[in-house]
């Protein structure tokens, strides 16, 4: 059986990037227990590094070569395993994806019910409010926004149902 294929971030996840981007051939320093925890994923799965710094240019360009090289150099230094570095365009395959920006999003796996539903996507519109910089007060509220929006959603939804027909008890 194939295994897995994990697609792992760069930037905040394996490196410091607090310093934010310094150029194509600076990339910080390993995050203490990265190392580790690529170790451990590449025990199970193969890991797919995706990064943003291979993303400005089409595959196969000069510029996406000299990046590819700079990120494996520094993969192979700090003897991070890896089983390949996407360069392509889009969204790679994968089984995973971990990444320091991702928001989680699944609101199947909460179930049928309206409220893990919307509990899923308040979290998750929550964190996205966070990721892009905004304040927590406004987080909040916009928070409530969303509840109070998918819970309209819901009673609709609930009204547009045919109506239950009774059955046998
Ligand atoms: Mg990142």
């Amino acid at each position: 059986m194939a295994r897995p294929v994990i697609a792992l971030d760069l930037d905040g996840v394996l490196a410091d990037f607090r310093a934010g981007w310094q150029g194509v051939d600076v990339i910080g320093d390993p995050i203490p227990g990265a190392r580790e925890f690529a170790e451990a994923l590449y025990e199970f799965a193969d890991i797919l590094i995706y990064t943003a710094r291979c993303g400005e240019d089409l595959n196969g360009t000069k510029a996406t070569t000299l990046r590819r090289n700079a990120i494996r150099d520094w993969l192979e230094k700090h003897s991070i395993p890896y089983t390949d570095i996407w360069t392509g365009r889009g969204k790679p395959t994968a089984r995973a994806y971990v990444d320091d920006c991702a928001v989680e999003c699944a609101p199947h796996e909460a179930g049928d019910g309206p409220l893990g539903r919307i509990e899923t996507f308040a979290k998750a519109y929550s964190r996205a409010l966070k990721l892009c910089g905004l304040t927590t007060i406004d987080r909040r509220e916009m928070a409530n926004v969303l509840r109070d929006r998918l819970a309209e959603v819901e009673e609709r939804e609930m009204k547009e149902q045919p109506a239950d027909t009774g059955g046998e008890f």
